[in-house]
Formats: C-alpha cells, sequence, structure tokens
C-alpha cells in the first residue's frame, strides 16, 4: 500500500479529472460506495472460486461479530447499492466511481494490495451498443490522456447455459491432459475449469491455446450480440483482436467482455477490463437487469502516462505573503482573505509563524511563487504593501493595499495562471 507524495498527486488530479469529464460527457454520474462491505456480497457476486475470493480478500470480523472484507473491486458494491436504494427499477442507469480497492496480492510493478479504479456500469440496456458505447469511452480516455499503443482484446463467453455446455467439453479434454495441468488448475478443473483459461502460468499456455474454442459453443443470441457488437466497432473505426482465450478474473460476466493491453507493463499488461453482466442483479435478489461496465487499474495508467511524458502541473501558489514584523498577522491574514476574494482561483499563500525575513524570503522563494507581498511594520502603518517580483528582474515596488488588485490586474504572471 503507497502514500502518495504531493509531487505525484497533481498527475492523480489530471487523470482523475479527465475521468470525470469524460464520464460526463457520455451522461455517467457519479456513485461512491462504502469501501467495506459484508464479504458474502463479493463471494456471490466474484465467485468462490476465483483468485480474489480464494486467496486475495481482506476479510475480518467486526465487535458486532459480522464478516466484512475491504472491496477487492467496485461493481459489486455498486450493484448492492442500486437494489437497495430502487436506483435499477424500471430505469435506466449510467454511473461511474473511483477509489482505492483491496486485495492480498504478491506486490510487483503494477500489482498492489491497494490500488485505485476507476470505474462505468450501465444498467438495464441490454443491446450492444451499450458494450459499444463503454468501449468509445475507454478509448476516447486514451487519446486524451496522450496514452499510446494499447490494444483492445474481445471475446464473448455467450450465455451462462451456453457456457455451461462448453464447461463440460472443456473438463473432458483438460481431463484428458491432466499431467499437464498446474496444482492450481487441477484445482479448478471440476470446480472452475474456464478459469483455467486465465492461468498466467507461462507452462500452461502451449494446453491453453490448443483447447478447444467458446467460440464454437456460442447461443445464438450471443453470437448475434458479438457480431452486431464488432460491426459497430469498424463502423466507429476502433481496431480490436478476438481472443479466444479471454475469460476474465471474475465469475459474472456473459456475453461481451474484453480488456485493454499493453505491451509495456510485463505480465501487469491489462489496464482496462469490462464485459456485460446480465445475470448478476438478479442473482443479488434483484429483478433481472442487464448490466455492463469496465474498470481500469489507475496505478497501471500513470505509469503509461509518465513514460509516454505527461505532464502535470505541481502545485504552487501565486502570491507568497511574507509578514515581517510582530503583531501584523491579523492584518496580513485579512489582506490575504481579501485577495482570496477578488479572484476565487488566486492562491494565496501566507507565511505564518514568522521567522526572520531572511527565512520568510527563502520560504517565499521555494513556494515558486510568481511574486512575493511583504507586509513590514511601516507598510502597515501606513496602509501599503511591498511587491518583489521573484521569478523576474524588476525593482520592487511599495504600493497601496487599497491599490493592490488594480495593480495585480496589470501583473502578466497572474493574468496568465488565473485565465
Ligand atoms: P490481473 O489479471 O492483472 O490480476 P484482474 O483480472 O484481477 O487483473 P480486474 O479485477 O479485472 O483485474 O480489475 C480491473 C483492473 O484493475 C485490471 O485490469 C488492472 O488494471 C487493475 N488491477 C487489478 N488488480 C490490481 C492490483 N493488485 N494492483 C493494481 N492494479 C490492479
Ligand atoms: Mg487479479
Amino acid at each position: 500500500m503507497h502514500d502518495i507524495l504531493p509531487q505525484d498527486s497533481p498527475v492523480w488530479q489530471l487523470l482523475e479529472s479527465d475521468f470525470r469529464d469524460l464520464a460526463h460527457q457520455y451522461g455517467y454520474a457519479e456513485i461512491r460506495m462504502p469501501l467495506v462491505e459484508k464479504t458474502e456480497l463479493f463471494v456471490r457476486t466474484i465467485g468462490e472460486i476465483t483468485d480474489i475470493v480464494e486467496k486475495e480478500m481482506y476479510t475480518f470480523e467486526d465487535l458486532n461479530g459480522d464478516q466484512l472484507t475491504l472491496r477487492p473491486e467496485g461493481t459489486a458494491g455498486c450493484v448492492r447499492a442500486c437494489i437497495e436504494h430502487g436506483l435499477i427499477h424500471n430505469q435506466v442507469q449510467r454511473l461511474w466511481y473511483c477509489g482505492p480497492m483491496f486485495r492480498h496480492e504478491r506486490p510487483q510493478k503494477g500489482r498492489y494490495r491497494q490500488f485505485f479504479q476507476v470505474g462505468a456500469e450501465a444498467y438495464g440496456m441490454a443491446g450492444p451498443d451499450v458494450d459499444a458505447e463503454l468501449i468509445l469511452m475507454t478509448a476516447r480516455l486514451w487519446k486524451k490522456l496522450g496514452i499510446q499503443g494499447l490494444q483492445l482484446q474481445l471475446n464473448s463467453l455467450g450465455s451462462l447455459e451456453a457456457r455451461a455446455r462448453y464447461r463440460d467439453i472443456l473438463v473432458e479434454y483438460m481431463t484428458a491432459h491432466i499431467e499437464q495441468l498446474d496444482a492450481d488448475s487441477q484445482r479448478r478443473l471440476h470446480s472452475n475449469p474456464l478459469r483455467i483459461l486465465d492461468s498466467k502460468n507461462p507452462a500452461m499456455q502451449a494446453l491453453i491455446s490448443e483447447a478447444p474454442q467458446l467460440s464454437d459453443s456460442l447461443d445464438d443470441e450471443s453470437a448475434q450480440h458479438f457480431a452486431d457488437l464488432l460491426e459497430l466497432l469498424d463502423k466507429a473505426g476502433v481496431a480490436y483482436t478476438i481472443n479466444p482465450r479471454l475469460v476474465r478474473g471474475l465469475d459474472y460476466y456473459e456475453k461481451t467482455v474484453f480488456e485493454w493491453v499493453s505491451d509495456r507493463l510485463g505480465s501487469q499488461g491489462t489496464v482496462c477490463a469490462g464485459g456485460r453482466y446480465d445475470g448478476l442483479i438478479q442473482h443479488l435478489g434483484g429483478r433481472p437487469v442487464p448490466a455492463a461496465g469496465f474498470a481500469m487499474g489507475m496505478e497501471r495508467l500513470l505509469s503509461l502516462m509518465v513514460e509516454d511524458g505527461v505532464q502535470a502541473t505541481a502545485f504552487s501558489p501565486h502570491i507568497y505573503l511574507v509578514i515581517a514584523g510582530d503583531g501584523l498577522a491579523s492584518q496580513g491574514l485579512a489582506l490575504a482573505e481579501s485577495l482570496r476574494d477578488w479572484r476565487s482561483g488566486l492562491r494565496v499563500m501566507v507565511s505564518c509563524s514568522g521567522g526572520s525575513f531572511k527565512s520568510q524570503m527563502k520560504r517565499a522563494d521555494k513556494s515558486h511563487a510568481a511574486l512575493a507581498l511583504i507586509l513590514g511594520e511601516d507598510e502597515a502603518q501606513c496602509g501599503n504593501i511591498v511587491v518583489k517580483f521573484l521569478r523576474r528582474e524588476k525593482p520592487q515596488e511599495t504600493i497601496s493595499q487599497t491599490a493592490l488588485t488594480d495593480y495585480l490586474e496589470n501583473i502578466d504572471e497572474i493574468q496568465r495562471k488565473l485565465s
């Protein structure tokens, strides 16, 4: 779990605000869910025989004896909230969220125990047009963020029934090659055989690539849905690769699944993953509502952004107010307040708790402010203020405090930053 330090937060803020603007462009509204849910919710939605539920959850008993879990992903809580508040009863809902998720994984680059996701969910729309909308949204985000070289992989998992048929075929194939299965896969052979296709063990890849394909067992409706989606993407000019092995880490998907993958992140290459999960809401006790969504890992996106040279400006004030004299604090604070009243975008940092004039000027310089305002005893008595430019050669000036905002109106450094 990481601290995000002040020098790193600007690029996080950039990603967050770009995603928020994007979501709003498509009509998605923000939902904020609790970080903790009942353990049972994740077991029922994600599935018992999955990496997350089997070995990655932070689960604890609270003082009432309730089993709770730090959320490992956002969809389960989002669906729970929507059912609880009647948000998806006979209505369409487009939602997005952003926040930390928790999984007890082996930490490595691109894989952390607390990591951040942004995600979107669309409820009440069964057609492939929403699947396409979600994909277009993500494609637009890469452009906006300046991330190059992501590849879209698509597959259809078919209906739950089609998957059950395929499961039998797969079990038969895997059983015939049982000596080649690693321990994890042997364990999954009868509990959740599709998950074997998701194995990251290099030794399993040959066997997996020879396995019978899910697409050969697709039901007609899913096949049509998938064909329609591909046509929509073709017409929208979105390139994709069909990956018949793509099964996704969660159990609740059906029909469309997709991932955006980078070849620059090693085995942590998936930056965004999503799909359709029409059966989940009914499974959790709601009325049947079609649903689709995606989630993306923010740390992985950020490392690509930084590699691609995306710059985010670090925070710095426009003005640093030096208070050089005893008993001037209240006049100094009042002056700073009046400047913040004048322009809400203006950033004024006050040198609180004094110190020598020299050390205050050092702090002013370190703050990267464009201007220092100096309130000394003489100025305070006459209602004046000294203006000193910190980033260019220009003689300092003494002006009346009442004329200060008019003066700032004509200072390039301030006006440029405010516009
Ligand atoms: P992986 O196959 O890499 O373990 P996953 O299938 O478990 O991923 P999802 O549950 O689909 O991942 O989560 C969506 C996205 O969240 C992932 O594509 C990835 O970008 C990000 N993500 C998942 N787990 C982590 C983690 N432990 N640390 C950082 N990012 C993560
Ligand atoms: Mg995982």
